[in-house]
């Protein structure tokens, strides 16, 4: 039995290399980032470790496989039908490369290896081929098959999927007692502001919207965003572990204001550790990819602040399924 009674820290990564952005950016646009994904996780883990931190990797079914062949032998027996078919990634499996040497972009499973040789982490899902759930078209039975296939993929290595990340955050809640059937026991849900809801997919995606969630990882427009673990958790299926806020990577052109920022992540940590509260962090590991350097000093300064708070008022920290597991 983990000690939840103080506040604790959660840190959670999406980690999907381009299969987390291929509706919206090609492998071209976005190079950079991507191909630091592999300087960027080895470097994560050895700071994390060096302050006792645990993060949980929620991680894309797709990255497992070695090469093409064991790919598509992975696939789900049933594949989503959503209406707009820009959001299926299996139209894409034609452009990927044949192997992880070939193509890093699309395969991961040597870095999925040292994720999981450093016992700390935990590997969780972000469903197998980066599954939207509140899409028009697709259905339950099509989620069910893919989680079986992100589980699949990683019990052939050993790992047992306990958590789940919603890709873009959207929970559909008739889907949790799927997710509780095979075997997962928590989730990341979205932070209880009406600019966070992804439930109403056209308010979610309006500028205006957006501009506000990027006004509010500087400034103070919506709480905290800490919690109490029972409050957050009426009669669900499986746990809620929200989001308490997305890690905007280092901006050049906001340079001026990147104090803030991580003013903002201390402060609500601050509270939580006073409080008693959780506090889930988040973030993509390719966000780390272009100013990496910037990107690690912020995240080293956040990891002092937790090393600080842990020893003021026994903050704790643990991975998602430690959270379940304790609960
Ligand atoms: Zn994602």
């Amino acid at each position: 039995m983990k000690d939840v009674s103080t506040g604790c820290f959660i840190l959670s990564l999406d980690f999907e290399l381009h299969w987390g952005i291929f509706d919206k950016k090609n492998v071209a646009d976005y190079e950079e980032n991507l191909r630091n994904v592999k300087l960027v996780i080895p470097r994560l883990i050895e700071l994390a470790n060096a302050y006792n931190i645990k993060l949980t990797f929620a991680t894309i079914g797709f990255l497992f496989a070695k090469n093409k062949e064991d790919l598509l032998n992975n696939n789900p027996k049933l594949l989503p039908s959503y209406s707009n078919k820009k959001f299926s990634p299996y139209s894409i499996l034609n452009e990927i490369g044949k192997d992880e040497t070939e193509d890093e972009y699309h395969y991961a499973s040597r870095l999925i290896e040292l994720i999981s040789k450093s016992k700390n982490h935990e590997i969780a899902t972000h469903t197998y081929s980066h599954y939207y759930c509140l899409e028009d078209g697709q259905t339950k039975e099509q989620f069910e098959a893919d989680l079986i296939a992100a589980i699949a993929v990683a019990t052939r290595r050993n790992t047992v999927i306990k958590s789940i990340i919603f890709p873009r955050n959207q929970v559909n809640e008739a889907y949790l007692d799927i997710c509780k059937k095979h075997g997962l026991t928590s989730y990341r849900g979205t932070e209880k502001h009406s600019i966070y809801n992804t439930i109403d997919r056209k308010f979610n995606k309006k500028q205006s919207t957006r501009a506000l969630r990027l006004i509010d990882s500087y400034i103070n427009l919506t709480g905290h965003q800490t919690y109490k673990l029972n409050q957050v958790n009426k009669d669900t299926e499986i746990l809620n572990i929200p989001s308490s806020r997305f890690l905007r990577p280092y901006s050049q052109s906001l340079k001026m204001f990147e104090s803030l920022k991580t003013a903002r992540v201390k402060n609500a940590m601050t509270y939580a550790a006073m409080h008693n509260e959780m506090y889930h962090l988040w973030w993509h590991p390719h966000n780390f990819g272009k100013n990496i350097d910037e990107n690690f000093e912020i995240i080293e300064s956040i990891f002092k602040h937790y090393n600080k708070l842990n020893e003021t008022y026994n903050f704790n920290n643990l991975t998602m399924s430690e959270i379940a597991d304790s609960n």
